[in-house]
């Protein structure tokens, strides 16, 4: 017979979970946790050589929309300003834009309304960008790992996948769901040549384009610090397209060190992990597509909120199961120094 977890009624957790309410949620290294990630499926109609080397298709459950609703809701009572969607491919979800038009409805404890963002790979956006922002969503952002088509499907390894996301990216910019964020994984040796189209991309269509430097978080044993190519290389080269300047980051927890071009045309981001890890300002936190809290993307612990739903936890215990999470939260991640163990999940399965 299967231990079932126990439901976590700790009374002593009241005040606490009381003093959290009213000071929002703050980790044991001090960070306030602001950003919830949902994956609402690891299920993607992609296959980029950097993420997914295994088998297709998912290898997780998927909640309902009212269990992960439900879950949302006790994270923003809490404290969380920001709920990004992600995947797998958030997109193949049919309730999505159901998902977005609830949380858009809702207020945070303070009043405000919530900052509502999805991550995509673009494919499904073109027909989907209009519904979703009249629903309500605030902001997205597309991964898209090149500017040619050649190179790009020799990534995603779909082929006529190419024109989909340009078609999904100026769709999303004429529903108003600008500037959108594009995101760029480098690896080096595979699409280290796109930096400078990438440039001109920015420029020429008024995007946001973030590189991001390749983590070990692939599905197979492809990562190796030579594949990574560092932010000063990444600046130098778009510095041939033209002048930067380092630009103010918009908030502490800021990712991207943003980079403006000097004549105010187009911004680049450059997100470091690896190289220039911004741990010390961390304010997120994830729930996978099968109901797991995970602290921090390279945790190796996963605390499993669904297991609490489906034993029939109160919101006042599941507050608690998350106030006891938080306070587990990783101070930061530990690549390249020994002993670093990659996650037992891959980046699909996460959601970024
Ligand atoms: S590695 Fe972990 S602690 Fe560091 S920024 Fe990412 S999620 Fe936060």
């Amino acid at each position: 017979m299967a231990n079932f977890p126990e439901i976590v009624h700790e009374p002593t957790q009241q005040g606490f979970a009381k003093q959290a309410l009213a000071q929002g949620l703050i980790d044991s290294h001090g960070r306030a946790i602001t950003d919830l990630r949902v994956s609402v499926t690891d299920r993607c109609n992609y296959k980029c050589v950097y993420c997914r080397t295994g088998q297709v298709g998912a290898q997780y459950d998927e909640l309902t929309t009212e269990q992960y609703l439900r879950l949302i809701r006790n994270f923003v009572d809490l404290g969380i300003e920001k709920v990004r969607l992600t995947g797998g491919e958030p997109l193949l979800r049919r309730d999505l834009t159901e998902m977005v038009r609830e949380l858009a409805s809702w207020r945070t404890p303070l009043g405000q309304k919530l900052d509502i963002a999805i991550t995509t790979n673009g494919h499904l956006l073109e027909d989907l960008a209009q519904p979703l922002k009249d629903a309500g969503l605030s902001r997205v952002t597309v991964s898209m790992d090149a500017v040619e088509q050649e190179t790009f499907e020799r990534v995603t390894r779909v082929p006529g996948s190419f024109p989909a996301v340009v078609q999904g990216i100026r769709a999303a910019q004429q529903a108003g769901l600008g500037p959108v964020k594009v995101n760029c994984v480098l690896l080096r040796g595979f699409n280290d040549d796109q930096i400078e189209g990438f440039g001109h991309l920015a420029r020429r269509e008024g995007l946001i384009v973030r590189f991001i430097e390749f983590m070990p978080l692939e599905e197979g044993r492809l990562w190796n610090l030579d594949m990574v190519v560092p932010v000063k290389e990444i600046v130098d080269r778009l510095s041939t397209v033209f002048p930067l300047k380092p630009l103010a980051p918009n908030a502490a927890s800021e990712t991207a060190r943003r980079y403006g071009f000097t004549d105010g045309i187009g911004e680049i981001g450059i997100i470091a992990p690896v190289t220039q890890a911004f741990c010390g300002a961390c304010s997120r936190i994830r729930l996978t597509s099968d109901g797991k809290i995970r602290t921090c993307l390279f945790s190796h612990r996963e605390h499993d909120i669904y297991a609490q739903l489906r034993l029939g936890a109160t919101d006042q215990d599941l507050r608690t199961f998350i106030l006891s999470a938080v306070e587990k939260k990783e101070a930061r991640h530990h690549i390249g120094e020994p002993g670093f163990l990659k996650p037992s999940r891959s980046m699909v399965h996460i959601g970024g």
